[in-house]
């Protein structure tokens, strides 16, 4: 950041301001006051990095792998270096615990460099031989300019999870980080820089979606968009994309269900845990559990510990190192969380605990905290259950048995993630396999293994990251047939 804390794009190796001039502000969610401010980049700047991209791909195409990757690495040694410097950067700009920030966020950034960086060098070639007729392999190319969309919820955490594999594979980007959390992207714009990426490799437009991101999406050279974001922002870029053949990977919006069966182990830390999956980062995680199916066997004595557990949850500074729930991201989420608190009520669902904004006194007076609200008697078809909230508040639903429970489970639109809580390994297999979701947590949540696939059906997304799943997803395969008669 400059000294008037003015962002800048990095286009074709240099910092430059957007073209138009125009900038957006940035606000610290905790204290509702602007601290930077962000390019308000729009097509002309997205045309000059798409032409810095198309003229930098050739070269990195032909990169060898593991030069590439050593530059990943040295760049995840420049984040790894300012790990706290990034942690607080992340916290101050999106309103979550600094502490998260620290143990989470900025590792993971860290962690998805060095992990695409090795996965290039790992990745094997395939070869069909045809006994001695011929011998097909299967070349996998970059693809060439890719887009890169990324939402604020874990701002640097999700855009390094996709300009990694991308610049791995071999192509150049265009990556657009959300106009509401850009700083870390920007800074990392800058450490690869000083990394040593060359120009027009990596460049990072900021800028809002309809002006940025959607010039992005429609620019004919930008062969593939990877989008983690909403629902509704994901089908408007597959309605622009689809006339124009791009390949597409979104990973969208959820309703995820945390289902506890009557054998739950109250004495291990699984309850912790549960509470954890409903209110990390205030809620605002795409794999958050927001509804809590409980068998009715048990329901009574679960709700008791899990409210006890809930009502312990302290709301506070993002900075101060034992607060469990910071800042809501922007003004406009808070006022949205509200209203579907308020919706829950109108719908006669009743408030356990929480229900409003929370004060943080001090510097946060200003700040837009909410209380992590728990709601039951609301039916699994009510709004409040089929609808995203995005925010630290959760349903808790009764169910009779393991048929019931999957009926609930799969009754949204929705199927991101599902966590399920059982001491009967047999019934956890067979409801994991009948779960419509993308990822099924037993007995844990959000333990993550870079290897794995991950993503959503239905409303929650098309296509999968991770692992050789994004490696794919970054290049086109090329069946050489070579005949050997
Ligand atoms: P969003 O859809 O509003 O914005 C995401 C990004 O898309 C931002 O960079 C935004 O500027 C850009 N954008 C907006 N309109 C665009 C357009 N027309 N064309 C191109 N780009 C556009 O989402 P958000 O509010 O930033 O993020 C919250 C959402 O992200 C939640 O729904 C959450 O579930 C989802 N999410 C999903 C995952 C996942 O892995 N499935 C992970 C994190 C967040």
């Amino acid at each position: 950041m400059t000294s008037s804390n003015a962002l800048q794009n990095l286009i074709d190796g240099r910092l430059v301001p957007p073209r138009n001039g125009r900038y957006l502000d940035v606000v610290e969610p905790a204290t509702g006051q602007v601290f930077a401010r962000c390019p308000a980049a729009d097509s002309t700047d997205v045309e000059a990095a798409v032409a810095a991209a198309r003229a930098a791909f050739p070269g990195w195409a032909a990169t060898p792998a593991d030069v590439r990757a050593r530059l990943l690495e040295r760049l995840a040694d420049r984040v790894e270096a300012e790990l706290d410097a990034l942690a607080e950067l992340e916290s101050r700009d999106s309103g979550k615990p600094v502490a998260l920030a620290r143990r989470v966020d900025i590792p993971r950034a860290v962690a998805n460099l060095r992990f695409f960086a090795h996965a290039i060098t790992q990745w094997p070639s395939e070869s069909h031989p045809m006994e001695e007729r011929a011998l097909n392999y299967t070349l996998r190319q970059p693809l060439g300019v890719v887009g890169c969309i990324s939402p604020w919820n874990l701002p640097l955490y999700l855009f390094t999870w996709k300009i990694a594999p991308a610049l791995a594979a071999g192509n150049t980007v265009v990556a657009k980080p959300s106009e509401v959390t850009p700083c870390t992207a920007a800074r990392l714009g800058e450490l690869a820089v000083e990394a040593g990426l060359p120009p027009g490799v990596l460049n990072i437009v900021h800028g809002t979606g309809p002006d940025c991101g959607q010039a992005i999406v429609e620019h004919p050279s930008i062969k593939a968009i990877s989008f983690t974001g909403s629902t509704r922002t994901g089908a408007a870029i597959a309605a622009s994309a689809a006339p124009r053949f791009k390949k597409l990977s979104l990973e969208l919006g959820g309703k995820n269900p945390a289902i506890v069966f009557d054998d739950f182990d109250f004495e291990a830390a699984s309850l912790d845990t549960i509470v954890r999956s409903g209110f990390a980062n205030q809620g605002e995680i795409c794999l958050c559990g927001s509804r809590l199916l409980v068998q009715r066997s048990i329901y009574e004595r679960f709700r008791a510990r899990y409210l006890e557990r809930v009502r312990a949850l302290r709301v506070g500074d993002p900075r101060d190192a034992d607060s469990d729930l910071g800042a809501l991201v922007s003004e406009p989420h808070y006022r949205k969380i509200l209203a579907c608190i308020e919706r829950a009520r109108a719908e006669g669902g009743t408030i356990l605990t929480g229900g409003g904004p929370a004060t943080v006194a001090g510097r946060c007076a200003d700040g837009w905290f909410v209380e992590p609200t728990v709601v039951e008697g609301l039916s699994n078809d009510s709004a409040t259950n089929q609808e995203e909230i995005f925010g630290p508040v959760v349903c808790l639903i009764p169910f009779d048995d393991e048929a019931d429970a999957i009926a609930l489970a799969n009754g949204t639109g929705y199927g991101l993630a599902a966590s399920l809580w059982t001491r009967d390994l047999k019934r956890a297999h067979r409801v994991a396999a009948r779960l419509e979701f993308g990822l099924v947590w037993v007995n844990c949540w959000l333990l993550r293994d870079l290897r794995t696939p991950f993503g959503g059906v239905k409303n929650s997304g098309v296509g999968r990251e991770g692992g050789v799943e994004a490696l794919r997803f970054f290049t086109e395969p090329k069946n050489v047939c070579l005949a050997l008669d």
